[in-house]
């Protein structure tokens, strides 16, 4: 995997039935598959409205991912940045070390 997803747990952290049931639920009603996001018809990626784990239909509905104007991928990439910003990496810098001239 390369690209945006690198490293992403995403699709192993779908539930079995995405493809065969909550896809074509999402797509049962809402069709025209308008985004949540920006209200235009055409979205093309079942997003989870609110982040996480949560796949109940309430929190499913589609947004524009490859499609311009692109309203999913900007809506994750903003969730990444909160999510990193809440819960920064230790940083890998070392710890300061008294100068061995000094020791
Ligand atoms: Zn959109």
């Amino acid at each position: 995997m390369s690209g945006r997803w690198a490293g992403s747990t995403r699709k192993s952290r779908l539930p079995s039935n995405w493809a065969s049931e909550l896809r074509p639920a999402a797509h049962a009603r809402n069709p025209e598959h308008i985004c949540h996001i920006c209200g235009l018809p055409g979205g093309d990626s079942l997003d989870h409205k609110k982040p996480g784990d949560d796949h109940n239909l309430d929190n499913l509905d589609w947004a524009h991912d490859r499609v311009p104007p692109h309203c999913h991928r900007y809506k994750s990439s903003r969730e990444g940045l909160e999510a990193k910003r809440a819960n920064p990496r230790p940083g890998r810098r070392r710890p300061d070390e008294p100068h061995p001239g000094l020791l």
